[in-house]
């Protein structure tokens, strides 16, 4: 494999899943295409990342990687989950998401969450290939670290004690939902 289209606009994750791909591949932005995002209709995290890889194939004969991921929260009936950006974007900014977030459970004594990722693959005219990694941790008491992207600084993987966003760029994507998947993924695909 040459090229591929990374099928997302947000940054933090064009840069992981960049990362997470051969380095001989040259990665490929819908935004030099000029190609918005798709709606984002599906109820799963996986049927949102199979309908961005076919959204985003009719555009290029490139195979396409896109996925679609979220951080699930127990004490909020695992929400935000698929509504992850959607909140952000309803409270107006990620830090203004995770506020509300500490503040609703302030008092719950079951931290535990889950980060999602649904990776979807296509070649062109092929069918999709699709797998789901995760990550299970805690929301921390407060925001922590300045590091990665989203809501990074409130959760606490089970096996340390630092927020992702306090961890290295490369430990973070080395132990992720994304990393998982990518793994699985890579089983099907060895040419990633
Ligand atoms: P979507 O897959 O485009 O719907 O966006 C998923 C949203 O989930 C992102 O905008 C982030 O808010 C959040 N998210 C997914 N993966 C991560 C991660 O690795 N760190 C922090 N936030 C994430």
């Amino acid at each position: 494999m040459k090229k591929i289209l990374i099928g997302t606009h947000n940054t933090g994750k064009f840069k992981e899943i960049s990362y997470l791909l051969s380095k001989s591949i040259k990665k490929i932005s819908p935004i030099k295409f000029k190609i918005k995002s798709p709606k984002e209709t599906g109820k799963t995290f996986s049927s949102n990342a199979q309908l961005k890889a076919k959204y985003f194939s009719k555009f290029t004969k490139l195979p396409v990687i896109s996925d679609d991921s979220g951080i699930c929260i127990k004490a909020l009936k695992n929400q935000p989950g698929i509504y992850s950006a959607r909140w952000a974007k309803k409270h107006g900014s990620f830090s203004n998401a995770m506020k509300f977030i500490l503040k609703k459970i302030k008092k719950k004594k079951d931290r535990s969450a889950v980060f999602v990722c649904s990776l979807s693959f296509k070649y062109p005219r092929k069918k999709i290939v699709t797998v789901v990694g995760k990550i299970k941790g805690k929301i921390s008491y407060e925001m922590r670290g300045v590091n990665g992207f989203g809501y990074d600084p409130i959760f606490i993987p089970n096996s340390g004690i630092l927020t992702f966003g306090e961890m290295t760029k490369s430990s973070k994507i080395s132990m992720d939902h994304r990393y998982i998947a990518f793994k699985k993924l890579k089983k099907k695909i060895r040419t990633l």
